[in-house]
């Protein structure tokens, strides 16, 4: 959906790392050196960065509409 704010497991912050993970992979680094070079060193975090898929944007498309 959308990346949390904090790993789920230890507490550290990476909501504000995933536009710059996803900057550096786009430009050819791999997965390991982009998490490397943004100091994410615990396998926790970086399992999250690695495994996110952000579908937010096609989420937001549907709203819910109560029914009376
Ligand atoms: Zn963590």
């Amino acid at each position: 959906m959308i990346i949390p704010v904090r790993c789920f497991t230890c507490g550290g912050v990476i909501g504000s790392k995933w536009e710059k993970y996803k900057e550096l992979v786009e430009k050819g680094k791999t997965p390991a050196d982009a998490l490397d070079k943004l100091g994410v060193k615990r396998y926790c975090c970086r399992g999250l960065l690695l495994t996110h898929v952000n579908l937010i944007d096609d989420v937001a498309k549907f709203k819910v509409v109560a029914k009376e």
